[in-house]
């Protein structure tokens, strides 16, 4: 795919390369035990569970004992790949973690994280969250230098850049490699002396840090670290390079760039409701996303539902600010996966036949007003819409909790594709016709952003404007045709 977008600063650019390459939108964890009688494989993996929502398609765990790594990863959800055998053997008093969302051709194990080399800093373990925008750059360059690389993956291409920075310390290393590496990402390193984390200098991508009684930890969203009893301390500073170790921890180096950029998203849909990123609870954003597009757009409905379940708290918010009940209109089967993560458009379709079930007597005969998120592929939304008509909804109107999503995600997030994206190109018309709804509101960008609470210029919303925030060097280059590398 070729097409133009606008920097932040209203620079041209131009795609120059398939967008469609690795795209991960995980969930990572590390944590180092205070007494090295800590076992901290179980911690891992109920850490990882917490985080399953940021990924399904694989999952991974590393431990170090005092003398050994162990590494037990695999294809599947958290609990398929682990078990009570193999968490046994995954002794160790400091660990990292990693949950995957990877396209259909990345699925296969080889890809799965974290990863774990010998080198000359001793064992070391990486996984991460996110996307290098020059990876295929710094991968041409390390094959050319000789490296031999098993896969395409962003973490064994972090790992071959500490280990060849010829730098005395591992965190001047890892230091080092960060400066190299451009995009949105958060990383867990854990060596025999300490683990370090990451989080990119434009904060993209989230990262907490925590307390445990049995040591501390980062992990992508607070959730996990609640999940296990334990207190957040605070997110990562976008740029900061924290290690944790015996000591306790520190930051040991603080990177810095033009400005700030989380992922809108995470307010809207991919951070679990009880996590709090940027400062803010996602639940509460959402809630109050509901309450400005309530008042942005035209009400005419007799009850407000959510589509189940990412629609429901901004569809609580909506109620609220329109003066209308809430109802539960629809029932989701929760043993079925979230269809935005399915990797092909089939089971996607699907996946949404089987999931959800409407509540005939809160529908019959009601104009309805429903709710969602957003609206990605399109698909299930006009499952949905079809779903309230059979159960005998008078009319249907479709409320969206964030703006129309025009621009493929470039820093790791799905779909990576334009071509995916049925709001492109569509106008509000098409896509309501599209979608069977009797009328169609979007939130607008500014509804967003005030929702959210955090200034829009610390904000991504690219995939909304098509403005850029993150510059990849090797991604795009000037209307005048001068080719940036
Ligand atoms: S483009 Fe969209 S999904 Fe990707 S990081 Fe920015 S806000 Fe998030």
């Amino acid at each position: 795919m070729a097409g133009g977008y606008f920097m932040s600063d209203g620079r041209l650019i131009v795609l120059e390369r398939h967008p469609d390459g690795p795209r991960e939108a995980c969930g990572v964890l590390g944590i180092w035990g205070k007494e090295r009688s800590a076992e901290v494989a179980h911690l891992c993996y109920l850490g990882l569970y917490a985080l399953q929502h940021r990924g399904q398609e694989g999952a991974g765990i590393v431990t170090f004992d005092g003398e050994r790594m162990r590494l037990c990863k695999g294809v599947g959800l958290v609990p398929d790949v682990f078990d009570e055998d193999n968490l046994a053997e995954l002794e160790g008093f400091a660990g990292i973690g990693h949950v995957r969302l990877a396209g259909k051709e990345e699925r296969h194990v080889v890809n799965t994280q974290p990863f774990l080399v010998r080198s000359s800093y001793g064992s070391l373990a990486a996984a991460q969250n996110g996307r290098l925008l020059n990876g295929s750059e710094l991968q041409e360059k390390l094959l050319s230098a000789g490296t031999v690389l098993q896969t395409d993956s962003d973490s064994e291409l972090i790992l071959n850049l500490i280990a060849q920075s010829g730098e005395e310390s591992l965190p001047a290393a890892v230091a080092k490699t960060l400066e190299l590496i451009e995009g949105a990402y958060a990383l867990v390193v854990l060596s025999e002396d300490m683990l370090l984390a990451a989080r990119d200098p434009w904060g993209n991508r989230p990262l907490s840090l925590g307390r445990l009684d049995e040591g501390y930890m980062v992990a992508s969203e607070s959730c996990a670290i609640a999940n296990l009893g334990g207190e957040v301390i605070r997110e990562v500073e976008p740029g900061e390079l924290l290690i944790l170790d015996q000591g306790g921890w520190r930051t040991y180096r603080q990177q810095g760039a033009a400005r700030k950029a989380l992922c809108s998203f995470e307010h809207v849909y991919f951070a679990r409701p009880d996590s709090c990123i940027g400062g803010k609870n996602a639940y509460l954003v959402r809630k109050a996303i509901g309450r400005e597009l309530a008042k942005e757009a035209p009400v005419n409905a007799d009850v407000v539902i959510g589509a189940p379940d990412s629609g429901v708290a901004p569809a609580l918010g909506f109620a609220e600010a329109a003066g209308l009940p809430f109802e539960i209109g629809v029932i989701k089967n929760r043993y079925v996966g979230r269809t935005f993560m399915r990797p092909t458009q089939a089971a996607r379709r699907m996946a949404v036949r089987i999931k959800l079930n409407p509540v005939v007597d809160v529908l019959h005969g009601k104009r309805v007003a429903v709710v969602d998120d957003s609206i990605v592929r399109g698909t299930t939304s006009g499952k949905l819409i079809t779903l309230l008509r059979d159960a005998g909804a008078r009319e249907v109107h479709m409320y969206v909790a964030s703006p129309p999503y025009r621009f493929p995600c470039f820093y790791g997030n799905e779909p990576s594709s334009q071509s995916e994206l049925v709001a492109s190109g569509r106008t509000l018309d098409e896509l309501k016709d599209l979608i069977g709804a009797d009328s169609l509101h979007y939130i607008s960008i500014d509804g967003l952003v005030r929702a959210i609470g955090i200034p829009r210029d610390q904000l991504c919303l690219a995939c909304f404007t098509g403005e850029y925030p993150i510059a990849p060097a090797n991604y795009w280059r000037e209307e005048d045709g001068k080719e940036h590398l």
